[in-house]
């Protein structure tokens, strides 16, 4: 049978038994899990709740050996074992938390088959991306909802990664070096005739209104409007990730600058919004009026962090603890598993919210494999209760995501 048919029998299936949790809610794993993700969140002991990044926690099957064969991502990866796809990634896990797990609650998780494509050649070689949608329930009650994909591959067949690439760099002349020169102290600088007193940009030696030879500059306010935009995809920019959103702004002085627009997708921008400059890089960028800006946090990853966290979030696949095993599987040495990388997401946001911030849900997509050695660093936005979160090693973007703040 070929993987599509197996695919759709598995899909038509529906979703699997329910899966009961082999321990309730219980505070040693809380506090264990809590030490390995380094969250110092006072709100779980105090509440008697659990994080709720640990939702796929409690129902983990534990050890290999003791899988579930009616799990259905357990029955699609046996036939993708079979074609030869025998390694794994999850690549995203989009979670929505109903409310937060009490200590003593047993929960219990049907899956179901979603979605399996492919085969698609990646960077880590040929393989299928399989999806699956979770539903944790409480005697009944829906508590928490997944979306979770992975990649199967073939090990083996992984493309060279290409070699990362710095951002372009502004050439600068006599005449713009004022503005390079302002960019780098914080200040968006704007051309200004010595004579007649006229703003212009982009700078030039002459002003176009009168024609003086007198250039000067005004430092405006690095307040803004949208005038128009472009969200670039192809072809991929040295140092970004696309798509990339391009803004021409008009700025309350009255003159038009262009600059990438951060900390809005593509889909939410819009004409007329109100921007702010911002100096990221050595470059002036824009981000919406109002939203907040997260400060960094970086983490040194050790073979400690990859190792504990694997093991309090009771995913005991080999990758995430034994250095050889992930080397044969086509890795570079063992890495971050994404129920780790979801909890430290969760960690950067709630240290910056505070205590009393409940989380309605927590999306991610990950990249580049997070491995020890490297400093992961987490940067973010926010904008209402909608908080956008990357973070990055040395080798690019390891996971992008979103956090919905409640309260
Ligand atoms: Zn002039």
């Amino acid at each position: 049978m070929g993987i599509e048919d197996a695919a759709r029998r598995i899909a038509a299936a529906g979703p699997s038994p329910a899966r009961v949790a082999r321990d309730p809610v219980n505070r040693p794993a809380i506090r264990d899990w809590l030490a390995a993700i380094g969250d110092d969140n006072p709100v779980y002991e105090r509440d008697g709740v659990a994080p709720p990044a640990m939702i796929q926690v409690w129902t983990m099957p534990g050890l290999p050996g003791l899988h579930d064969p009616a799990d259905p991502l357990r029955a699609m990866s046996g036939v993708l074992d079979e074609a030869g796809f025998t390694s794994v990634v999850a690549t995203d896990c989009a979670q929505t938390y109903h409310r937060y797990l009490r200590e003593g609650e047993t929960v219990a998780v049907r899956g179901r088959l979603t979605d399996v494509t492919g085969p698609k050649r990646t960077a880590l070689g040929e393989g299928w991306f399989v999806t699956t949608d979770s539903t944790w329930t409480v005697d009944g009650e829906p508590v928490a909802e997944m979306r979770f994909r992975v990649l199967k591959f073939r090990p083996g067949t992984a493309r060279p990664a290409p070699p990362p690439s710095a951002p372009i760099r502004p050439v600068t002349s006599p005449d713009t070096a004022f503005f390079w020169d302002g960019v780098a102290a914080g200040e968006l600088r704007v051309q200004r005739c010595g004579d007649c007193g006229a703003l212009r940009h982009p700078p030039g030696p002459a002003c176009p209104w009168c024609g003086a030879l007198k250039p000067e500059y005004a430092v405006a306010s690095g307040g803004g409007r949208i005038h128009s935009y472009v969200v670039h995809h192809h072809p991929p920019l040295p140092g970004r990730r696309s798509p990339v959103v391009v803004a021409l702004v008009d700025l309350d002085e009255g003159v038009r600058m262009v600059g990438e627009l951060l900390g809005v997708r593509p889909d939410d921008v819009r004409i007329g919004a109100q921007v702010r400059a911002e100096f990221a890089a050595g470059l002036p960028a824009w981000r919406p009026a109002g939203q907040r800006v997260l400060p960094a946090w970086e983490l040194a990853v050790t073979p400690t962090v990859v190792v504990s966290t694997a093991l309090a979030t009771r995913d005991f696949q080999d990758v995430h603890h034994d250095r050889d095993a992930a080397v044969r599987r086509g890795g570079k040495d063992i890495f971050l598993n994404i129920l780790t990388t979801t909890g430290l997401v969760q960690r950067y946001v709630t240290d910056w919210a505070g205590p009393s911030a409940v989380l309605g849900g927590i999306a991610i997509r990950l990249g580049a494999p997070c491995y020890p050695g490297d400093t992961l660093t987490f940067t973010g936005s926010a904008c209402g209760g909608e908080v956008s979160v990357s973070g990055r090693t040395a080798a690019g973007e390891h996971v992008a995501g979103t956090v919905r703040v409640a309260s």
